[in-house]
């Protein structure tokens, strides 16, 4: 791509935020339909023939690593559903430059995959479970499979996976109860537990700011039961969570306040929908296709071009805490969360 001496093109946009790490959605269907991503029946994904092949995947990370990406994230949709995922894993973990690879699931299908995934390369993952309670669990996901889930978590820690991640949407009126319960799992077991705040990328448009179970709120609630929670040093720089650890040293939890406490400033992250399309932000209104150049007769000079301008054009921030803010028309599984 640069003459060998060149300084590589960077990934940068203008405010100086230089991205390194792309997140890579590999379908849009899932298993379940939790209410804050998905609508609950009669979803119309994408045609098969639309989505990115794993070929096609590789020459996309190929190229954003000869810019600078050394991170990527496999995502979607739910991502086990995509077959052969470990080959994917292998092909992306053989790409020169690519540093770490990860992969955000429902656990739903971890029974059988988290082995093959390990073996494959994978090493980090984050597994979502909104609830330790079935029943708030089958609320949220409007399915069954808490029981697979749990039998996912512990297939991964047998697999190799440790400390094992928890993502858990927190939403008002539906999980307070879960707060303390999954602190004290955080506490009993090697897991990290993660609160994110619902953010406003429903299928439904029903997200409303009186939804959201604050961060500060969360904390309060910890505190409350196990005492003071300390500010502990992110993993890396960039990253969205903010992690704890309780004041007697034992167990860790992290919040990703992406509503009260917006993290743009430090953002390092793009993305690439299952249908290859590529967005500088979960919410921007503009998407760039590159399967129409991937299909085509594009080099990887010109499609690299394309990966620097959408970079370049994204915003300052997501505005969701202003009146300006319009909700993309993607919502988050066709998007890749
Ligand atoms: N299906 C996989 C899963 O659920 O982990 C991967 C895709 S999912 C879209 C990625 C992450 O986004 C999950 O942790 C999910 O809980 C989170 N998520 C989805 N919609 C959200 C929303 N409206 N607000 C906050 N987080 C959301
Ligand atoms: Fe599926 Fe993940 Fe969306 Fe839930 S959050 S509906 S598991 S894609």
């Amino acid at each position: 791509m640069s003459a060998a001496g060149d300084l590589l093109p960077q990934l940068i946009d203008s405010f100086g935020r230089v991205h390194n790490n792309l997140r890579i959605s590999v379908t849009d269907r899932c298993n379940i339909r939790c209410f804050y991503c998905m609508p609950a029946d009669n979803v119309e994904f994408m045609p098969k023939a639309e989505l990115l092949t794993f070929e096609e995947i590789a020459r996309v990370v190929r190229i954003a690593a000869s810019l600078g990406v050394d991170r990527v994230r496999l995502t979607g949709g739910e991502p086990l559903v995509r077959r052969e995922l470990p080959s994917l894993v292998r092909m992306l973990s053989e790409i020169p430059g690519i540093q770490d690879i990860g992969l955000t699931t429902n656990g739903i299908f971890l029974s059988e995959l988290a082995q093959p995934l390990y073996e494959a390369g994978l090493r980090r993952m984050n597994i979502s479970l909104d609830a330790l309670d079935p029943e708030i669990f089958r609320k949220v996901t409007r399915r069954d499979g808490y029981d697979k889930v749990i039998e996912g978590i512990q297939a991964a820690r047998v697999a190799g996976f440790e400390p094992i991640k928890l993502n858990a949407v927190s939403v008002r009126g539906l999980t307070e109860d879960q707060i303390v319960p999954f602190g004290r799992l955080a506490r009993e077991s090697n897991t990290v537990v993660r609160f994110i705040e619902f953010m406003p990328l429903d299928a439904d448009s029903q997200w409303q700011r009186d939804k959201v179970l604050f961060a500060h709120e969360i904390i309060a609630r910890l505190e409350a039961e196990f005492g003071a929670l300390l500010p502990t040093e992110p993993d890396h720089p960039n990253a969205p969570a903010q992690d704890y650890r309780f004041a007697d040293g034992i167990g860790r939890i992290g919040l990703i306040a992406s509503v009260s406490r917006p993290f743009c400033g430090s953002c390092n992250r793009f993305r690439v929908t299952a249908d290859g399309k590529l967005r500088n932000c979960l919410f921007s209104h503009e998407e760039t296709d590159i399967r129409g150049l991937l299909r085509g007769s594009s080099s990887d000079q010109e499609i690299a071009q394309q990966m620097l301008n959408c970079v370049a054009a994204k915003k300052e921030g997501h505005e969701i805490n202003t009146a300006k803010f319009v909700q993309p028309d993607r919502p988050m599984y066709s998007i890749g969360g």
